[in-house]
């Protein structure tokens, strides 16, 4: 097989809900494998089911493709509005002699298939207009059929599956237009790839049969087949089908629950797909990396945890700056409160010092709580607790050492564990007022962490209300 000028890979989804787990890491191998490769990547809408296709399903479809980062190239492309051009292909074929003109009525092809059952042989329609002469047409509907070998074998060079051989004679002559003109989706792949000038194709292995009637098509019309690319399902943790519980989810759901699009994007890859032993990769990487023989021929497992430990690690990864946006796009796509100027600063000096151990952007965003708050800090019960008198006159012994100490680690160490001493207690029974007088609660991020994000002046602003 030759190697294109240009390498064209799509993402031709059907909008018929959201964009879930697998169509996601769909486009993502799409997206990978041509813009590594200074190619396209070209969205399709296969909208041709016009029952099934709504516009909401399609604009979710957009919505997710652009959260996690992958642009395609060109306009969108609607299967529905080519109908036109996947007919006249059809006719074309009909003219070559590549497909016939089938008058069979609905009831004569269900007799057919009971006959064969009571007979015992196989139920594949055999239209007795195949080989018909045209001057025996009758003026009736017909649909257009593919005169599909019925000879020999199929074989589906798939770079994954490696060669699937496809009995021929296990194939009917699939309809490509039906009475009504319209298009039947087999057809319109075929053409739609054909003149988008598709060369790989990378989708679900739910379509690996498909792709042998869809051969013939190339075949009849002379065109070059794509090459082909079937990835495994994704499954459950427990190797079943992917549910629900499982996450298959529309990626919204991530999206809100606070997982970054660049460790998404990580996770995906990853799924199914793999280089070695990398689990955790930045983008670049992965666009270096991927290609289509590092692709598994066994299903891929879901599993949330995976994805927590690699999006801790992106959330660990990422420059202040970048998780800002990351935090700012989460509350947009939330529906919260946009971060007013300041606080930004607030959480840009912050995140350095909190980033570590945060799997998700809202877990990052409880442990930024405290920089967050405006004084009063109201504690809540627990932390209240914690703020008895003698707490309380531990805190206001506190303030005047703090006024001094040079503001780092090591000697806001050094003064809060030579008052321990002066008091005969360790660091960790003034942790608890500590936090309660910064945090408000009774769990905070460290309160080294916090003094040093919130400064002096903050600091002893916190412990003077709560000592007051
Ligand atoms: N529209 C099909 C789907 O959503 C994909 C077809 C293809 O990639 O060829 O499963």
């Amino acid at each position: 097989m030759t190697t294109p000028d240009q390498i064209v890979t799509r993402f031709a989804p059907s909008p018929t809900g959201y964009l879930h787990i697998g169509g996601a890491r769909t486009a993502l191998f799409n997206w990978l494998f041509a813009r590594a490769r200074g190619g396209k990547f070209l969205l399709r809408i296969e909208d041709t089911d016009r029952a099934r296709s709504t516009p909401e399903a399609t604009a979710a479809i957009l919505k997710g493709m652009d959260w996690l980062g992958l642009d395609h190239d060109g306009e969108v492309i609607s299967q529905f509005e080519r109908a036109g051009r996947h007919a006249e292909v059809a006719h074309e074929m009909l003219a070559a002699g590549h497909a016939y003109k089938c008058f069979a009525t609905q009831d004569e092809i269900q007799a057919f298939r009971e006959e064969a059952r009571a007979a015992g042989r196989s139920t594949l329609y055999r239209s007795p207009w195949r080989d018909a002469d045209p001057a025996s047409h009758p003026d009736a509907p017909f649909v257009i059929r593919l005169k599909a070998p019925r000879e020999g074998n199929t074989v589906i060079r798939d770079q994954v599956q490696g060669d699937v051989t496809i009995r021929n004679d296990q194939l009917d002559d699939m309809i490509c237009l039906r009475s009504d003109g319209s298009p039947t989706y087999m057809l319109a792949v075929v053409v739609d790839d054909h003149d988008m000038g598709v060369t790989h194709v990378i989708r679900g292995d739910d379509h690996l049969n498909n792709a042998a009637r869809q051969i013939m098509v190339y075949s009849a019309m002379g065109w070059d087949e794509p090459v082909w690319a079937h990835i495994p399902l994704i499954h459950g943790p427990d190797g079943k089908k992917l549910s629900k519980r499982h996450g298959a989810l529309g990626v919204e759901e991530y999206q809100a629950m606070g997982y970054p699009a660049a460790a998404m994007r990580n996770y995906l890859a990853r799924l199914g797909w793999s280089h070695g032993d990398d689990e955790v990769f930045t983008d670049a990487q992965a666009l270096e990396w991927f290609d289509l023989p590092g692709i598994g021929k066994s299903p891929a497992r879901f599993d949330f945890k995976k994805l927590d430990n690699i999006s801790g690690q992106h959330i660990g990864m990422m420059d202040s700056p970048a998780l800002l946006a990351e935090v700012e796009g989460f509350l947009a796509a939330t529906g919260a409160a946009p971060l007013q100027v300041q606080k930004k600063d607030v959480l840009l000096a912050a995140l350095p010092c909190l980033k570590g151990g945060a799997k998700t952007l809202p877990q990052l965003i409880e442990k930024a709580r405290f920089a967050l708050h405006d004084r009063p800090i109201e504690p809540d019960e627990k932390a209240s607790n914690a703020l008895d008198d003698v707490s309380r006159g531990i805190l206001k012994e506190l303030t005047p050492h703090l006024q001094n100490a040079s503001w780092d680690r090591d000697t806001l160490e050094g003064v809060l564990n030579a008052l321990a001493a002066a008091h005969d207690t360790k660091f960790g029974k003034l942790a608890a007022p500590l936090r309660a007088a910064l945090a408000g609660r009774a769990v905070s991020p460290s309160v080294f962490d916090m003094m040093l994000v919130l400064g002096r002046d903050e600091t002893i602003a916190r412990l003077d209300e709560a000592s007051a």
